[in-house]
C-alpha cells in the first residue's frame, strides 16, 4: 500500500525547491537584464545570444501583394499565404498545418527539407484566384525558423544549434535558406525566400502590424523565446551600417538563460542530463511545453518507486520518457469534476494506471500546479527582465511608455492556469500603476503572418 509519509516528504521537498518568491523573481529578472547587456556587448558574451535579426523596420500597414510564409517550429509546421491590401489590411489568407514526422527531426537535412518542400508544393498548387501574383513576378516567401540562427542578412543565416528535440548534425553551420531553396528547386517550386526570421521576430512583426505599441514578443510553445526592439546604439557588437530607423529587432534566445537564482530541482537536472542538449536551454526546460509534462512524470516516477504510489511496482508506461505530455498535464490541472475523472482517465489512457484514489488524483493536480506555477512565474520574471532592459519598467519624467507584448505559442494559448498565473505575476512584479501600461495580447499565428509581412517589406521587387 501507499506510503503516504514518503509521498508527503517527496512532495514537500519538491514544492519547497520550486518556490519562486517575488524577491527571487526580481533577482532572476535582474540577471536576465544583465545577460542581455552582456550578449549585446560581444558575440558569445553571454548565454543569451541576443541575435541581430537584420529587421530594422517593422511592418507599417502599407504592405501589398501576395506573400507566402513557412513556419517551422518544434511540433508542427505551417504554410500560409496572404493577400495584403495596404491600408485595408489582409484581404485573404489561407493556411495549412502539418505535423513533423518525429523521425525527420533526427534524420538528415535533405530528408527534412524535402518533406517541407513537398508539403509547400501541394499548398502552392491549390492557390485560388483570391491571390494575385503580378505577371512576371516570382512568388516570395518569409521563412520562420524557430531555432538559433546566426543571421548573415535578412534572407540568410546559419544554424548554430538545434533545440526542442531536433538533432540533425549535417545542418549545423549550414545556411537554412540555401537548404530550403535547394529543396524547393528539387521539388520544382519557383519561389524566392525574401526573409528568414525567428518565430519571435515574426510574432513581433505580426503584432506590430495590428498594434503600434507592440515592442516585445514572447513565445511559449514547445520551447520558449523572446524578441524585442532595441536601440541600435545600444548594440555594441553591431558593426554594420547604423539603421535609418535607429532600431534593430533582437532575438534574445532566452531559452538558454541560466542563473544561480533559478529554482532547479533534482528532476530538472536529471531531465537535462538525459536530454539531447545537456547543459543547454535550462530556462526553456523549466517553463516550456516540451518539458513540463516530463517533469511531472519524473516526480511521479520517484513517488511510485519510493512510496508505492501506484502499487508495489512502478507502472512500466510511467518509466517512458516524454509519455506524459504537457497538454495532458494541462487537462488534468484543469479538471474541475468533483471526482477528478479527467485525471483518472488520463492516468488510465496514458499510463495504464487504474483505480486511483481521489487522494492520489488530488496530489497529481497539486503537482501540476506546482510545475505550472513555477514555469509561469519564471516566464513573468523573464518579461520583467526585458522591460528593465528597455527602460519600460519605470515611469520617465512622469510619462510611462505603453508596452504591448505580443504573445504566442500553444502553451500560452491553451494552458489557462499557466497564462493566468503569468499575467498575475507580471502585475505583482511591476506593481499596480505600471501594470496599466503593460499589456499582453495574443498574436494568433503572428509568427507566420509576420514572416509574410517581412517578406513583403524585403521583397526583391521593392
Ligand atoms: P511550436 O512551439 O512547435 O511552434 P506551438 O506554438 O503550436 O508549436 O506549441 C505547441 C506546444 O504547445 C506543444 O508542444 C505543447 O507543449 C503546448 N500545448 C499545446 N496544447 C496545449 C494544451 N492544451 N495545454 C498545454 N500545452 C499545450
Ligand atoms: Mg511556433
Amino acid at each position: 500500500s501507499i506510503r503516504w509519509c514518503k509521498v508527503v516528504e517527496i512532495y514537500n521537498e519538491f514544492e519547497e525547491k520550486c518556490a519562486t518568491s517575488n524577491d527571487k523573481l526580481k533577482h532572476i529578472a535582474e540577471a536576465m537584464t544583465e545577460e542581455m547587456h552582456a550578449g549585446l556587448a560581444s558575440e558569445g558574451g553571454s548565454k543569451l545570444k541576443m541575435l541581430v535579426s537584420y529587421v530594422d523596420n517593422l511592418p507599417t500597414g502599407e504592405e501589398e501583394g501576395v506573400y507566402y510564409a513557412l513556419d517551422l517550429g518544434g511540433t508542427n509546421f505551417r504554410v500560409l499565404r496572404v493577400q495584403l491590401a495596404g491600408k485595408s489590411g489582409i484581404e485573404s489568407q489561407e493556411f495549412m498545418e502539418v505535423s513533423i514526422p518525429p523521425q525527420l527531426m533526427v534524420g538528415t537535412s535533405k530528408a527534412l527539407f524535402d518533406y517541407i518542400a513537398t508539403q509547400l508544393a501541394k499548398f502552392v498548387a491549390k492557390e485560388s484566384d483570391k491571390f494575385h501574383l503580378p505577371p512576371g513576378r516570382k512568388r516570395e516567401l518569409g521563412f520562420t525558423f524557430s531555432f538559433p540562427v546566426m543571421q548573415l542578412s535578412i534572407a540568410s543565416g546559419t544554424l548554430m544549434r538545434w533545440t526542442k528535440g531536433f538533432s540533425i548534425d549535417d545542418m549545423i553551420g549550414q545556411d537554412v535558406v540555401a537548404e530550403l531553396t535547394q529543396a524547393m528547386k528539387r521539388k520544382g517550386i519557383d519561389m524566392h525566400v525574401s526573409a528568414l526570421v525567428n518565430d519571435t521576430v515574426g510574432t513581433l512583426a505580426g503584432g506590430r502590424y495590428n498594434n503600434n505599441d507592440v515592442a516585445i514578443a514572447v513565445i511559449l510553445g514547445t520551447g520558449t523565446n523572446a524578441a524585442y526592439v532595441e536601440r541600435a546604439k545600444d548594440i555594441p557588437k553591431w558593426h554594420g551600417a547604423p539603421p535609418k530607423s535607429g532600431e534593430m529587432v533582437i532575438n534574445t534566445e532566452w531559452g538558454n538563460f541560466r542563473s544561480s537564482h533559478l529554482p532547479l530541482t533534482e528532476y530538472d537536472n536529471a531531465l537535462d542530463s538525459e536530454s539531447l542538449n545537456p547543459g543547454q536551454q535550462m530556462y526553456e526546460k523549466m517553463i516550456s511545453g516540451m518539458y513540463m509534462g516530463e517533469i511531472l512524470r519524473r516526480v511521479l516516477c520517484r513517488m511510485a518507486d519510493e512510496a508505492a504510489l501506484f502499487g508495489d511496482t512502478v507502472p512500466p508506461k510511467l518509466k517512458t520518457p516524454f509519455v506524459l505530455r504537457t497538454p495532458e498535464m494541462s487537462a488534468m490541472h484543469h479538471d474541475t469534476s468533483e471526482d477528478l475523472r479527467v485525471v483518472g482517465k488520463k492516468l488510465n489512457d496514458i499510463l495504464e494506471i487504474s483505480n486511483t484514489s481521489l487522494e492520489t488524483r488530488k496530489l497529481i493536480v497539486n503537482l501540476c500546479n506546482i510545475i505550472a506555477t513555477r514555469g509561469a512565474r519564471l516566464a513573468a520574471a523573464g518579461i520583467l527582465g526585458i522591460l528593465r532592459k528597455t527602460g519600460r519598467h519605470v515611469a520617465k519624467n512622469g510619462e510611462t511608455a505603453k508596452t504591448v507584448i505580443a504573445m504566442d505559442g500553444g502553451l500560452y494559448e491553451h494552458y489557462t492556469e499557466y497564462r493566468k498565473c503569468m499575467e498575475n505575476t507580471i502585475h505583482e512584479l511591476v506593481g499596480d500603476e505600471l501594470s496599466q501600461h503593460v499589456k499582453l495580447v495574443h498574436s494568433n499565428d503572428g509568427s507566420g503572418i509576420g514572416a509574410a509581412l517581412l517578406a513583403a517589406s524585403h521583397s526583391q521587387y521593392s
